[in-house]
């Protein structure tokens, strides 16, 4: 308690990307989101893969504020509930983040993006 300094408070607003990223050296923020975060991995484009008589679907991108590589899972099958509420996206990066818990993965930032079941 008391060594980190505090964020800056709502940055809010237009900006298209937050001014300090992408960061590779940024802290683990848990639950963190922003805009800046979502946009541009809800439009990063899915794959997919067929499994038997299944399709999963994933995406891999660098992280909008770490820049570490992530993926965006949809297991065959699963997607087909994920229609109408969409995808959980986190970052799953390997590489480290002050402050993330033992075992953990990414820089803590994620949203809810559009399913691949909203594609063609
Ligand atoms: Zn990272
Ligand atoms: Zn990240």
């Amino acid at each position: 308690m008391g060594t980190d300094p505090d964020p800056a408070p709502g940055t809010s607003a237009a900006g298209p990307a937050e001014p300090t990223w992408p960061d590779p050296d940024c802290p683990f923020v848990g639950g963190g989101n922003s805009p800046a975060w979502t946009t541009p991995v809800t439009e990063a484009a899915w794959q997919s893969r067929k499994i038997g008589d299944e399709v999963d679907y994933y995406k891999a991108l660098g992280c909008p504020r770490c820049s570490h590589n992530m993926v965006v899972f949809v297991a065959a099958g699963a997607f087909r509930g994920a229609e109408d509420r969409g995808v959980v996206a986190t970052c799953n990066c390997v590489e480290e983040h002050k402050g993330r818990p033992d075992g953990g993965k990414g820089c803590g930032y994620g949203a809810w993006i559009a399913g691949p079941g909203e594609q063609p």
